[in-house]
């Protein structure tokens, strides 16, 4: 679009005002994609007052009508799965058989807290006292502000903005300046389904402190649901103090991938290279950082994982059979590099990739080999870090005592896996992982139906599951005096 792609505020599609705008590219070559509208105060002005103003009404809808809706989206959004999976592609660089995965999956926040709007109950409690009755219900909290990361650029939307109008709230989304185009498109979809204007609204910009300072800061808005790094969620907590307002945070990870001696070898050994290179190319937060292999199963299990790893695809996200596209951009790629090579000098030993892939299809992009690491040790920054990137750092271990004390010494919590066939020690080791989500025997990450969130410095609160409407509402209790 000559003039940019504009933001969607108030039901309207809008520029910037002055015009200005910023450059998404594609992280596979470099190639500006588009020119998107760059607000700044006087957009996030307008989208806070449109979400205000929009609240009362929208509010007020039953939750039935609300969850219609949603249910339009989630159909629109299924009709148009392969036109959104492109463009999450295109601006993410994620193979484009997983970015339709992510956009089927994406759209089952609509469908499922279309249901859970109907189910947001109160309860009549028991007076102490005769002549007097207690009610307590919840409401919509207000007008939300939304903050997204890259990495899933339509989930990360999907799994706030579905409970939040499903709740009765308003919402500006500010989603990561990197991949505003699904946010975009998504918003069309909200459109057509007949969200009224200033319900939804789609704020586009690359001046995050502007909106850390100007949008999450102000006083309409009543929470901030945001996902991204535990660095950037702290400043929002300290800012956030001044006004006391709501928070949810989905932060960063740092999870262990444990593979005990009696494991099923093929799952665990299948689990371990998904969970490690197959989301986004290890750019999520419950990718595995770092891989716990008992010492029984070390001289089997370390072989078959390197060898699997060597016959990973690398390649551009439309580029068929492609498994690992790349990293979102060069700082990304150069802090994967710099932990690989910090672990090298440290004393572990890089067995196969951990360098830049240059020439053809790779020239302009920014593609990284995966790497895998043996006789890492958990001091080394490449176990304390969140990797964000292809490079397994594999640690051995010889007890369940010892794995579980080396999982939980970390400040994230955000997921675990591990694969044993002892029943009793899956339940043991699951109670005993400090993790918000464990996944024991399994690499298949999360579901709609179940809260999802991190424990320590990982989070606040919980995504999906009948948590996810609830982070969205306040708590009310009457006191009626019948006397
Ligand atoms: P980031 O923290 O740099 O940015 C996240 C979002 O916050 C972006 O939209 C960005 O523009 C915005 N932002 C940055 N600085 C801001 C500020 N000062 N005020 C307001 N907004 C600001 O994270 P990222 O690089 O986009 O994403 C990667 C991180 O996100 C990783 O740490 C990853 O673990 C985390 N993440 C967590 C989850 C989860 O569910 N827990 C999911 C995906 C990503």
């Amino acid at each position: 679009m000559a003039d940019g792609e504009r933001m969607y505020i108030n039901g309207e599609w809008v520029l910037a005002d002055g015009g200005a705008t910023f450059d998404v590219t594609n992280p596979a070559d470099g190639t500006v994609v588009a020119k998107v509208a760059n607000g700044a105060g006087p957009e996030i002005q307008r989208a806070v007052t449109a979400a205000h103003a929009s609240f009362s009404a929208w509010s007020q809808m039953v939750p039935k009508d609300r969850g219609r809706i949603l249910l339009k989206i989630q159909a629109l959004m299924e009709e148009r799965r392969d036109e959104l999976a492109r463009l999450v592609t295109l601006e993410n660089g994620k193979p484009f058989e997983e970015a339709r995965k992510e956009v089927q999956f994406s759209l089952g926040y609509f469908g499922w807290f279309a249901e859970e709007a109907r189910r947001v109950s109160g309860e009549w409690i028991p007076s102490p006292q005769p002549g007097k009755r207690y009610w307590v219900f919840r409401q919509p909290i207000g007008p939300v502000a939304a903050v997204t990361p890259w990495n899933f650029p339509a989930t990360m939307v999907t799994r706030k903005i579905a409970p939040a109008l499903a709740a009765g709230c308003s919402v500006v989304l500010k989603p990561a300046s990197a991949t505003p185009l699904t946010a975009l498109a998504i918003a069309r979809i909200t459109e057509v389904a007949g969200l009224p204007p200033g319900v939804f609204n789609v704020l586009t910009t690359n001046r995050s402190r502007l909106v850390g300072a100007q949008l999450l800061t102000h006083p309409l808005i009543r929470k901030i649901g945001f996902t991204g790094s535990t660095e950037v969620g702290k400043g929002i907590m300290q800012a956030a103090a001044k006004q006391v307002t709501r928070l949810s945070f989905e932060l960063g990870g740092n999870a262990p991938f444990i593979v005990f001696d009696d494991a099923d070898f093929q799952p665990a050994l299948e689990g371990a290279v998904a969970m490690k290179f197959l989301r986004v190319g290890g750019q999520s937060c419950i990718c595995a950082n770092r891989i716990y292999v008992q010492r029984g199963i070390a001289g089997r299990f370390v072989p078959a994982f390197i060898e699997a790893v060597k016959r990973l695809k690398v390649a551009p996200g439309f580029e068929p059979g492609a498994q690992i596209g790349p990293l979102i951009n060069e700082e990304t790629r150069a802090k994967v590099h710099s932990l690989v090579e910090d672990a090298v000098k440290h004393g572990a030993k890089l067995v196969t990739g951990g360098q830049y892939l240059n020439g053809d299809s790779y020239a302009k992009g920014f593609f990284y080999a995966p790497a895998v690491l043996v006789d890492v040790t958990d001091d080394m920054a490449i176990a304390q870090e969140e990797i964000f990137g292809p490079a397994a750092p594999i640690l051995v271990f010889d007890t369940e005592e010892e794995v579980i004390r080396r999982a939980n010494a970390t400040t994230y919590g955000l997921a675990a896996y591990f694969y044993t066939r002892d029943l009793t020690r899956l339940v043991r080791v699951a109670e005993q992982l400090e993790y918000g989500l464990v996944g024991a025997n399994d690499a298949t990450g999360y579901t709609h139906e179940i809260p999802f969130g991190g424990f320590k410095e990982s989070g606040l609160g919980r995504e999906g599951g009948h948590e996810g409407i609830a982070e969205y509402t306040e708590v009310k209790s009457v006191v009626v005096n019948l006397s």
